[in-house]
């Protein structure tokens, strides 16, 4: 089984804190939506597995495309591959875009899944951060979001916020849990030096949270979430039932995708590839038939780590045996002696063949996957 991303690079305005690659040339979507159809089709055989199980609109503003063109494009994904039947197929909606009318139009298409960027519950942050939306808006778009035929519904948060105390923190979490929401994706926020907020945190227009509010706020929502009965399946993930989301699942279970437009990343489990960042050049290059992708081999070595990496942030943990069929004899006798040395130190729960980060060292995992790196 594989998966698909679409990356959809428009948004109306850049948020100060935001470096994915996105523009606000919105005049350029109609045409780009050409370009990533040809793309689709130039890479057809880059997947060797061609049943998809998870499709995924990101960006960028993936709500900003009509209803029209998202179906131009996943008509060519179900021409060119075998989607699934229950495939879960994401779309990343700002609440500003969030009408009855689109959610009947999403779901007529196939979509079944919409990841909603709320990110914070505060106008006066919202405004700060030149966020498009008010809460107001988050809560109209809950209503009809919660009232329509797509039951699974994501909310991505963002915490250890300038602005936002652990008190404001709470309630806003609360309000949010008289909602059936299936998901929450929490993220600390990041300063990238590609992001307006680095150099307003520079010129000391904005003081950054320090490290004992992160960790605080980052155990306010994971308390709480799980109180309200959301299981943490990553570090930065909860869900309900079985709404985990497949796709993130996939990506860290280092399963195959290909990934569309502009910034786009794919992974084949032999090579990492990459789009460059340029949508006017995109659309010229598929105009000519033209693909331009950097390639990454990947060693044995480079997937260890990777492996490592992501999958000691989840609640799967690392296999043994997934490690000693997968990787060199050298790899593995780093490994095993490596996590014998960690394991005196009580960092991790072992359940028969898994070794799982404790819920208390989870936030840390990164560390401790460098620890074990090769
Ligand atoms: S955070 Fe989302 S909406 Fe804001 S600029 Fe980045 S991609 Fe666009």
């Amino acid at each position: 089984m594989s998966g698909l991303y679409i990356h959809i690079p428009f948004c109306n305005e850049k948020c100060h804190y935001c470096d994915f690659y996105s523009g606000n040339q919105l005049y350029l979507i109609a045409d780009y939506v050409d370009a990533v159809v040809k793309e689709i089709a130039l890479r057809e055989n880059y997947l060797v597995d061609k049943e998809i199980s998870t499709i995924y609109f990101g960006g960028g503003t993936p709500s900003l495309l009509t209803h029209n063109q998202l179906f131009k494009i996943l008509k060519e994904i179900r021409f060119r591959f075998r989607v699934k039947l229950d495939a879960e197929i994401t779309l990343e909606c700002n609440p500003e875009n969030i009408s009855s009318d689109y959610l009947v139009q999403l779901a007529s298409i196939g979509i079944n899944r919409i990841s909603l960027g709320v990110q914070f519950l505060d106008d006066k942050v919202l405004k700060k951060f030149n966020r498009h939306h008010s809460k107001a808006l988050i809560i109209r778009s809950l209503d009809i979001l919660l009232s329509s035929s797509i039951v699974n519904i994501s909310v991505d948060l963002i915490y250890s916020v300038p602005g936002i105390v652990d008190k404001f923190l709470i309630s806003s979490l609360k309000l949010l849990m008289d909602y059936d929401i299936k998901h929450f994706s929490a993220y600390s926020l990041t300063v990238s030096k590609n992001s307006k907020l680095f150099w307003k945190i520079r010129s000391g227009e904005v003081v950054e949270n320090d490290e004992n509010s992160f960790i605080s706020q980052y155990w306010i929502i994971n308390n709480l979430l799980v109180s309200y009965g959301y299981t943490q399946y990553e570090v930065s993930n909860y869900a309900k039932d079985d709404f985990v989301s497949r796709h993130n699942l996939a990506y860290w279970n280092q399963l195959a995708y290909l990934g569309v437009g502009v910034s786009a990343h794919s992974y084949n489990l032999h090579s990492r590839q990459w789009n460059h960042k340029n949508i006017k050049k995109y659309i010229r290059d598929l105009e000519s038939g033209i693909i331009d992708v950097d390639i990454e081999t990947l060693t044995d070595i480079d997937r260890y780590n990777e492996y490592v990496i992501l999958k000691l942030r989840t609640f799967q943990g690392l296999s043994d045996s997934y490690i000693k069929g997968c990787f060199n004899g050298e790899i593995y006798s780093y490994f095993s002696e490596t996590i014998k040395k960690m394991n005196r130190l009580g960092h991790f729960d072992v359940i028969d063949d898994l070794i799982i980060s404790k819920k208390s060292d989870l936030l840390f995992a990164d560390h401790l996957a460098r620890k074990l790196m090769f």
